[in-house]
């Protein structure tokens, strides 16, 4: 099952309608990572992951 992550969920004040997709958790993380960077977060710490991991759905 796909999994999801809702951008604006996690960082609600941005108004960024984008949701960051993955077949697996891992690919999930490892795009949200890349979404992050459009934010201007350059370091994913693993408070960082962490926090991401709770925001997961299933789709
Ligand atoms: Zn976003």
């Amino acid at each position: 099952m796909p999994k999801v992550i809702h951008c604006k969920r996690v960082v609600p004040d941005s108004g960024c309608a984008h949701s960051v997709r993955g077949a697996t958790e891992e690919e999930l993380l490892r795009n949200a990572e890349e979404h992050a960077r459009e934010h201007g977060i350059v370091e994913i710490t693993p408070e960082l992951v962490e926090q991401l991991k709770s925001f997961i759905e299933e789709e």
